[in-house]
């Protein structure tokens, strides 16, 4: 089937590009998540209450929400998947499922292969608890998700000594090596939260993630809030501790630079749904869905041919009321009536390449 969109389809050299380790699936995925779909219902508000208390309008019912629409993304052991798209796309909410902060309302989530959900009979609360340790999450704030009135010491030490990964006795020890690990002094261990930097806070939020033995972290805008100098640097430290640790990173952010910076694999988000996901290096050379085309012309600090790229026209709608068929539609300057339709299924179009565009054929 032809190519119809005014640019390029995966050339020969993203066709014949030696895949990356990561896109041959050799051994199950560390971590998978299957058909994952989250539903919620957003509570009614003021107004159409008042509407109804002054007999103006039937009574207000929560509005039904499709946070994420039968999601499925897998992050290999030592690899680093970065997800991008816009605010509201679902991208905190998957990552929120994926630690298991969310029980998603339909699909499954494995860890070696092995369902999360569905565990096996006989399998005791310790063993439990320590397959759910294994997945982490550093949050987007660091000023938020640290409790102020603790010292860097039980911010690290806490949990590892509470679920009995480190004795009491140990625990000053063993939260000293850990702030060393991620770059800051143990003479800081006394410290309260409050005394310390954005970048230092960050390093003790990553710390704080280590100090169970994750093997899974999801970092949700973990260097948002930080300058750019420091978010290098924490960026850089996310990328060590990977390499020395093998851990599998699934590494949220709206910035495409960072995404490029760190990731070996990435998967674009829109409205609930995945409409891209391929190699790094493929996906930033020769990008298929027009959405992501559209992302990639608004990120200013990437070369990626912009003259031949359109800016998004229009605010991402609201999952209250989702566009029918591609979500994409209303922004989409290639839009066809099928469009309005019928909703795109994913496709693979070069090998660990996948659309969900009708304009874009599967291979
Ligand atoms: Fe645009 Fe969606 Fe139609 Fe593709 S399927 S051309 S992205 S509206």
């Amino acid at each position: 089937m032809r190519n119809s969109l005014p640019w390029p389809a995966p050339g020969p050299d993203d066709m014949n590009h030696p895949p990356h380790a990561t896109l041959v699936p050799k051994a199950p995925p560390l971590m998978a998540l299957q058909d994952i779909q989250v539903n919620f219902e957003r509570p009614a508000t003021t107004a159409s209450a008042l509407s109804w208390l002054r007999g103006r309008s039937p009574s207000p019912r929560p509005a039904p929400v499709r946070a994420l629409d039968r999601v499925s993304l897998d992050v290999r052991e030592g690899e680093i998947m970065g997800l991008v798209g816009e605010s509201g796309c679902g991208k905190s909410t998957l990552g929120r499922v994926a630690v298991g902060l969310r029980a998603p309302t339909a699909g499954r989530r494995l860890l070696r292969g092995q369902d999360l959900d569905a565990l096996p009979p006989g399998e005791s609360r310790h063993q439990r608890l320590a397959r759910q340790l294994q997945l982490q999450m550093v949050f987007q704030d660091p000023y938020a998700s640290l409790n102020p009135r603790l010292r860097a010491l039980d911010l690290v030490a806490e949990a590892p000594v509470a679920h009995g990964l480190v004795p009491r006795a140990g625990q000053a020890e063993f939260a000293g090596r850990l702030l060393e690990r991620v770059g800051l002094s143990r003479a800081m261990l006394s410290r309260f939260a409050h005394q310390f930097s954005g970048g230092q806070r960050a390093r003790i939020g990553i710390a704080r993630a280590l100090a169970v033995n994750p093997a899974f972290i999801v970092c949700d805008e973990a260097v948002a809030a930080l300058d750019v100098s420091v978010q290098s640097q924490v960026l850089n430290l996310f990328l060590d501790l990977r390499d020395e640790l093998r851990l599998s990173y699934l590494f949220i952010s709206h910035n495409l630079a960072v995404v490029r910076h760190v990731a070996d694999r990435v998967a674009v988000m829109y409205l609930g749904r995945i409409v891209e996901s391929a190699d790094a290096a493929a996906l930033f050379r020769a990008p298929q869905h027009p959405y992501t085309r559209a992302l990639l012309a608004e990120a200013p600090s990437l070369s990626v041919r912009k003259k031949r790229f359109v800016a998004i026209q229009g605010e991402i709608p609201s999952p209250l009321n989702p566009p029918t068929g591609c979500h994409f539609h209303p922004r989409c300057p290639l839009a066809e009536p099928r469009c309005r339709e019928a909703a795109p299924p994913l496709v693979t179009v070069a090998p660990g390449h996948a659309v969900a565009c009708h304009l874009v054929p599967a291979t």
